[in-house]
């Protein structure tokens, strides 16, 4: 017979290959939360070898322009999975955000964001709230294409093509089916925006078709974020463009818990990155207080990628009994209830003297 038994299993798991996956720490909160998680993957036996590479701020002040140099691309393409903690962009000036680069540069479409209520561990109002928000990745205000037409008037370009749409869409109906899920919703603005999202919203209903037994709706976004703020619960997946999906997932983030708790998977053809969905705070930056549940939920992800799902549950499942032992980060801290306000650090402790 052609299967192995359980020592042999066990020994392969014990010698497997590990998978060599690119490390940016970030900057802002960035370093703080990249070493608590990493801390947390070593001790669960993830087998991983990382390769560091710097990105953003510090390439950004050695005269690197692009915030990337040629060596980190030639990693990325090699390894092709990257682990990635947030990066600064400035508002309003300045140098064009990497994280924009990096999505439209390795082709990586699709922005995966689980948002998911723990009450009574951590306070929302939603306990049943669990939606995903699928957000395409590389087109529309986010494609950042940008001119002055006068001396008073400024134009940017909302992009939204066809295979761009088809693919997303697909996507959210294929990750819904995969994942037993019930319900695809819509978010488009067609009663303005008749053309560009007036086709995200026909292509939506092209391959709705496809998929009779998943329940399909389309909403209007004002509305649909008013709604996804009010009920969160009546959500399932969420599908729709870059520069909405962007915003909706902070909402959502934020009525879940905190902005602080999220992961996500930006999903390519042949590369795959993973981040929180946060950005690298800088208002506690240096402070040692920020969550790292973010980034240990989107390692969580990465682990599934990478074919490690026994070491995924080991984490999803320490960093869960953190929470509900009452260990909590500054964030998520409620008083009478949680039984300890941790930093950074500490957290990742009680999450791995929980593994
Ligand atoms: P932010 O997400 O960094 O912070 C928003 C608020 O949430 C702040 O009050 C912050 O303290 C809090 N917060 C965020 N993460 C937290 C955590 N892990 N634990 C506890 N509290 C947390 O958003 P911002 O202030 O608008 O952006 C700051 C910078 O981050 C900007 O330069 C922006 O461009 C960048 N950014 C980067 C990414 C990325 O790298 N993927 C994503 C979003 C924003």
């Amino acid at each position: 017979m052609n299967t192995i038994g359980i020592t042999e299993k066990v020994k392969t798991a014990s010698t497997q290959v590990k998978t060599k996956v690119v490390v940016a720490k970030g900057d802002g909160i960035g370093p703080e939360i990249m070493e608590a998680t990493l801390r947390i993957l070593d001790k669960a036996g993830a087998k991983i070898d990382y390769d560091f590479i710097e990105l953003g701020e510090k390439m950004y002040l050695s005269g690197n322009t692009a915030g990337i140099n040629n060596e980190a691309w030639e990693k990325i393409r090699e390894n092709k999975i990257i682990f990635k903690a947030p990066i600064t962009t400035p508002q309003g000036k300045g140098y064009k955000s990497l994280n924009v680069t990096l999505r439209k540069s390795l082709g990586l479409f699709s922005n995966v964001r689980p948002v998911q209520a723990y009450t009574p561990y951590v306070k929302s109002h939603f306990p049943n709230m669990d939606v995903v928000i699928i957000r395409e990745n590389e087109e529309d205000l986010y494609a950042g294409i940008e001119h002055r037409q006068t001396q008073d008037v400024y134009q940017c370009l909302k992009l939204i093509t066809r295979p761009g749409s088809e693919r997303i869409i697909r996507y959210a109906f294929e990750y819904a089916k995969v994942y037993g899920r019930k319900k695809v919703t819509c978010m488009v603005k067609d009663n303005i925006m008749k053309i560009t999202d007036g086709l995200f919203h026909k292509v939506f209903e092209e391959v709705a078709t496809e998929y009779p037994d998943i329940i399909n709706e389309i909403q209007i976004i004002d509305i649909g974020s008013a709604k996804l703020a009010a009920n969160p619960e009546n959500y399932d997946v969420i599908v729709t463009s870059n520069l909405y999906g962007d915003i909706i997932s902070d909402i959502a983030a934020e009525v879940g818990g905190s902005v602080g708790m999220c992961g996500s998977a930006n999903i390519g053809k042949d590369i795959a990155m993973f981040e929180a969905i946060h950005g690298s705070a800088p208002d506690i930056a240096g402070k040692g207080i920020a969550n790292p549940s973010g980034l240990i939920n989107a390692a969580v992800s990465m682990l599934v990628h990478i074919c490690q799902p026994k070491v995924a549950d080991k984490v999803k499942n320490a960093w869960l009994t953190t929470l509900e032992e009452g260990y909590h980060t500054a964030d998520i801290y409620q008083e009478g209830k949680s039984v300890q306000k941790l930093s950074t650090q500490e957290f990742a402790d009680k999450v791995i003297s929980n593994l």
